[in-house]
């Protein structure tokens, strides 16, 4: 099964000139959701993590099924004022203007080690910044995993020095 043929792909979406990558094919079907969860899975068997993180919104979708599979922990990285309980934050920069990501700060302990999820690596600023507010908690970031890498972008230049592993090249 070519879990590629499960990515719609968009374009001018949510603005000009952006190809959106729309995972909601594979998630309607059954085949390929479990597939793309059991590959993912597959590759981080033998690591070692405490908890995974999500980062919002499309990491809510992957992150707690792969948690789920690993009877771990689930952490939800949002976007800025979403999280009720005393948090941390980190920003970054977008093409226009900034991002603004926030955790919990009992989300994790000094020595945790995490596994960062999210759908899709593009320039690699998003989980940049959820690997800070990891970091800022101490926590360790033992890999950063996605659904999909748009390698054209490079997002990985911004991830070095970390474990980054993807399911699918575009
Ligand atoms: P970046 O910070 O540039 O690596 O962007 C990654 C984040 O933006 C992820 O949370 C993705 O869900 C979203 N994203 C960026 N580019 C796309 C795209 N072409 N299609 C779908 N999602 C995207």
């Amino acid at each position: 099964m070519n879990l590629s043929d499960y990515i719609r792909e968009i374009p001018d979406f949510p603005k000009e000139g952006i190809l959106f990558k729309d995972i909601t094919p594979l998630l309607q079907d059954t085949t390929a959701f479990r597939q793309a969860i059991d590959r993912m899975a597959e590759h981080y068997q033998e690591r070692e993590f405490d908890y995974i993180a999500g980062i919002e919104a499309r990491g809510f979708l992957l992150g707690p099924t792969l948690a789920y599979k690993f009877d771990k922990g689930f952490i939800p990285i949002r976007k800025p004022g979403k999280l009720p309980a005393d948090k941390i934050s980190a920003s970054y920069e977008l093409e226009y203007g900034t991002n603004t990501l926030e955790m919990h700060r009992d989300a994790c302990k000094p020595g945790d080690k995490v596994l960062l999820v999210d759908d899709l690596l593009a320039t690699g600023g998003t989980a940049r910044a959820a690997v800070e507010l990891i970091e800022g908690l101490k926590g360790e970031v033992t890999g950063i995993g996605f659904l999909i890498e748009l390698v054209d972008l490079n997002g990985r230049a911004d991830l070095e020095g970390y474990d980054v592993y993807s399911l699918l090249e575009e």
